[in-house]
């Protein structure tokens, strides 16, 4: 591994150079980072969970028909994907109120949307990823009309099918951030779902107690980060069971 060609690491993930033009192996760490980056924690396990929910979710993805950029799991921290451009926008789809918007609205956590919303963050460490306006991201050509329309569409239909696959097994989703690249094939481009839809990047409370299954365990110093992780994978039916899980994960 370490003899590969690093393109990048971020906060929660590496990227290699791939084993064919135009793909990339993405590497999961341990590391938990939040509150741009001012906390940051490793935490046994994480990585291998993600990688695992990640690739069940984004394989569910694929086969209804929405494009992502991943090919296949490669082992217990790797999957093989597309090389994209990214477009450097956060996508935050949410059906209940929490964090950024019950703060910045005064909406109470836990409030039920009178409509799923959409929102926009410029992805930028330095400036803390401010909220941002569709006027934004065309004037400063962050992405084309046509772009956010696609990538409009594609967050209201992984939000449709993510509510339905965790409601199958007893969670709400509350809100999750995506990100998406542009994927050249010859002359064309598509829009195609980046990064990882996994525990770090949604809000999942259990539908019958409200126990938080995210990283907000991490944010809010909860605990039991980990095992909330492995419970997920193992309700979506990933493991069969919570300790067989986190015996992957460690
Ligand atoms: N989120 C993320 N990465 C970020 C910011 C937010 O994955 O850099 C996710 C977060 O986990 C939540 C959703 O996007 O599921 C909305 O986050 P919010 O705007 O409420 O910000 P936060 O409270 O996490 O700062």
């Amino acid at each position: 591994m370490s003899r590969r060609k690093k393109i990048y690491e971020g906060k929660a993930k590496v990227l290699y150079e791939g084993p064919e033009p135009g793909t990339l192996i993405q590497y999961f760490k341990d590391d938990a980072t939040a509150f741009n980056a001012e906390k940051h924690a490793v935490i046994e396990g994480k990585g291998v969970l993600n990688n695992r929910i990640s690739e069940f979710i984004m394989t569910n993805l694929n086969a209804i028909g929405v494009p992502t950029h991943f090919i296949r799991r490669v082992n217990m921290r790797e999957q093989l994907i597309h090389e994209l451009e990214i477009i450097p926008l956060e996508v935050v789809v949410r059906n209940v109120a929490a964090g950024s918007i019950s703060k910045r609205l005064g909406i109470p956590e836990g409030d039920q949307l009178p409509r799923s919303i959409v929102e926009f963050y410029f992805k930028n460490d330095a400036l803390g990823d401010p909220l941002v306006s569709e006027e934004h991201i065309t004037a400063f050509n962050w992405a084309s009309t046509q772009e956010l329309d696609d990538i409009m569409a594609l967050a209201l239909r992984v939000n449709d099918y993510l509510c339905g696959m965790f409601g199958g097994v007893g969670i709400r989703l509350i809100d999750f951030k995506l990100e998406f690249g542009r994927m050249y094939e010859g002359e064309m481009v598509r829009t195609v779902l980046a990064d990882e839809v996994s525990p770090d990047s949604c809000r999942l409370w259990d539908a019958q107690t409200n126990k938080k299954l995210d990283k907000d365990r991490f944010r809010q110093d909860l605990g039991g980060l980990s095992e909330a992780y492995a419970e997920v994978a193992t309700r979506l039916g990933i493991f069969r069971d919570p300790n067989s899980a986190l015996a992957e994960g460690s």
